[in-house]
């Protein structure tokens, strides 16, 4: 079988495995860059996901399908925090000890959140990398599963859910916009979507500093990225130089990927909050920043972009708000 053969009616198995675990999203007009674009845009809102985001559908989908004795055991994650927190989150609900290993950039508030949620939190080392030598060595010693966040059939299947959920609610989509880091997300969604339509354009966002996919796409391979801060900070670290799934399908079903600027992603996490009165995260920022600065030359007329999760550190964005609020007042 060719591992990276996920079916429509995995996404089908996964939303009636995780329903009741998660919630059903909104799809909201936006209705200023509709506006602005002369295009219907929506926003799919995983910002309001149970544990702030997505991540929650491809791991309760992984964490359902362990056997006993892997339930028995417990689970690991490796994570620079949304996954994490959704396999925290996930564990306690259904009673499985749960493990993080976590890169010391990780911050502070991101952790915090992982251990009110009953993890046991490792940090070590500087990159995503070093805290997957650290899990691997615990899977070993401690029979714990490790739930990937990406490149994990279960995880892909899960993430697929949103795709799912934006045909019934959206069925006249013609283009979606979707931020991209390991590409479970961008996979999962896509493939649901170019099987309903081939026609739907899928166009995936990172951030220009170190988009890993983006990056191993155009080498036709998966590489190595050095780690950068980033105010998307859910999308730094590497797709696995391993990668079995999300790189083959994002490859296949994934039109284009487009990258944006650290200044851009601070003009979405502006315009969530002004337009929509939300606080969404860097990484859900991507998309905005996209859809703000492609108003005018693109073709598609049923847009829809989804904000993929809402934890941002309130500090940094109340710092980034002042900015803003005082530029345009001496402008
Ligand atoms: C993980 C994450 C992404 C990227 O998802 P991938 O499946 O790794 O591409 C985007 N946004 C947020 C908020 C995330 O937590």
């Amino acid at each position: 079988m060719n591992p990276a053969e996920i079916l429509l009616k995995d996404m089908f198995l996964a939303q009636r495995r995780i329903d009741g675990m998660i919630r059903t999203t909104p799809l909201i007009d936006a209705s200023l860059l509709s506006q602005r674009s002369g295009r219907q845009v929506r926003l799919k809102l995983e910002n309001l996901q149970k544990t702030g985001s997505f991540k929650l559908r491809g791991a309760a989908n992984a964490l359902l399908t362990l056997s006993d004795s892997q339930k028995a055991n417990g689970v690991l994650a490796f994570s620079t925090g949304n996954h994490g927190r959704a396999v925290a989150w996930v564990a306690r609900q259904l009673g499985i000890r749960c493990v993080v290993c976590l890169s010391e950039r990780v911050p502070a508030f991101r952790v915090q959140a992982m251990e009110n949620f009953g993890a046991q939190v490792v940090q070590k080392g500087t990159s995503q990398d070093d805290a997957y030598e650290v899990a691997l060595k615990l899977e070993k010693d401690d029979h714990l599963t490790l739930i990937n966040p990406f490149d994990d059939p279960f995880v892909i299947a899960g993430q697929g859910t949103i795709g799912l959920e934006i045909l019934t609610q959206a069925p006249d989509i013609d283009t979606l916009v979707v931020p991209v880091s390991g590409g479970g997300l961008a996979a999962g969604v896509a493939k649901v979507l170019k099987t309903a339509d081939p026609s739907i354009t899928v166009i995936g966002v990172s951030m220009d500093c170190a988009p890993a996919m983006y990056l191993s796409i155009k080498a036709g391979r998966p590489v190595a990225v050095e780690e950068k801060d980033s105010l998307a900070d859910a999308l730094l670290g590497g797709i696995g130089l391993n990668n079995q799934h999300s790189y083959p399908m994002v490859e296949k079903y994934v039109d284009t990927i487009e990258l944006v600027t650290e200044a851009e992603i601070e003009q979405g996490l502006v315009h969530a909050f002004l337009h929509h009165g939300m606080l969404i995260e860097g990484a859900a920022a991507v998309t905005l920043a996209w859809l703000q600065k492609n108003q005018t030359h693109r073709s598609g007329n049923n847009i829809v972009g989804i904000l993929s999760g809402g934890n941002m550190d309130t500090d940094l964005f109340s710092s980034i708000l002042a900015r803003h609020t005082n530029q345009t007042k001496s402008s």
